[in-house]
């Protein structure tokens, strides 16, 4: 059997449609009125979007029922899909800690608790019937402001049993107008030794080469093949690792068609750039990781060669995976016996 590892998945596009509409109907009266029937609200939350900023406007619903109280009830659901359906044996779990803070707060009183729902994730992520690997990822936010970036890059640090990195999200074009900040934030939290990953060079408006030194894997950076070649040749050497999402950029109105994701794979294998195959939101996009690597196979972007060198590369560039092989060679290890020979199995 093959275990996977997902590097880049958001924690509130992680419920699955059927999830959520049962959670309001159990829990919300005025969001299980918006949606009285299950098709609809599948349409309504899964169909692609024109723009990035759209898509993202999807999130603030999620966001808004991922609170202290109700992120166990998600939680143990996503990681028991993701054990059960995706074969995943490691899982990097992202999201804005803020977001998940009671917005009637100020502003410092939410900075405080972000360290409780950091706790919460980091807790309710470990199921015994349900094992996997977990670790948080922080979202740092295009529309937040400094003070608030700057205590997640500080929470990251002094959270490090729950924590393995920091990323920027929400919405790459909103950078633009703050590149310095952020490129401070980021060699901020390089110099407190926390690992960093970044949503860049995803829209063709999220191209800021400047921060690029300061990423260990960049996030999405699928314009740099596209778009930007002469940059591969300094992402290999800094051995930076694309976080791909295929079904993303059709449901962003980023890509037309999943086919165009071949010159990506081509070039970065050309120049030795790693690519992990991830999902980003699969609840929201109703599409589950091993689903992401069929469509790839079905399409012709890539070959069973090619899969198994993206599934590899997860496990390598995983940021809290904490041992020197993936998973697939430890029960092979398992399976051998003392003389080397494989053992008979059912035989
Ligand atoms: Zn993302």
């Amino acid at each position: 059997m093959s275990l996977y590892a997902e590097l880049h998945r958001h924690l509130g596009g992680s419920v699955v449609p059927r999830v959520l509409w049962r959670y309001f109907h159990r829990s919300d009266r005025d969001l299980a009125q918006r949606f009285p029937e299950y098709p609809e609200f599948e349409e309504f939350y899964t169909r692609p979007r024109n723009t990035l900023d759209e898509y993202l406007e999807l999130h603030t619903l999620v966001e808004s029922v991922q609170t202290a109280q109700t992120l166990p009830y998600f939680i143990y659901r996503l990681i028991r899909g993701a054990y059960i359906f995706e074969n995943l044996a490691y899982l990097e779990l992202r999201y804005t800690p803020y977001l998940r803070t009671p917005d009637h707060l100020s502003q410092s009183e939410r900075i405080e608790k972000m360290a409780e729902i950091v706790d919460i994730v980091g807790i309710s992520s470990r199921v015994p019937e349900y094992p996997i690997v977990t670790s948080q990822i922080l979202c740092m936010h295009s529309r937040l402001p400094y003070e608030v970036n700057r205590a997640i890059v500080d929470l990251a640090s002094q959270a490090k049993e729950y924590v393995c990195a920091v990323d920027i999200a929400g919405g790459d074009a909103h950078v633009a107008e703050r590149l310095d900040e952020f490129v401070g934030l980021f060699e901020y939290a390089r110099s407190l030794g926390i690992k960093t990953t970044g949503h860049l060079f995803e829209t063709s408006s999220g191209c800021y080469p400047q921060l690029l030194p300061y990423l260990m894997r960049i996030g999405h950076g699928i314009q740099i093949p596209l778009k930007y070649p002469e940059l591969l040749p300094e992402v290999a050497q800094r051995n930076q690792c694309l976080e791909v999402c295929p079904t993303t950029y059709l449901k962003t109105g980023t890509l037309e068609d999943m086919r165009q994701l071949k010159l990506v794979f081509d070039r970065c294998f050309d120049a030795g750039v790693d690519i992990a195959i991830c999902t980003d939101n699969a609840g929201l996009h109703n599409v589950r990781l091993p689903f992401e690597y069929e469509n790839l196979l079905t399409l012709d972007v890539i070959g069973f060669d090619q899969l198994q060198a993206c599934q590899e590369a997860a496990f390598r560039h995983a940021f809290a995976w904490p041992y020197a092989q993936r998973p697939a060679s430890i029960l092979t290890g398992l399976l051998q016996t003392e003389s080397g020979d494989t053992l008979a199995i059912g035989g």
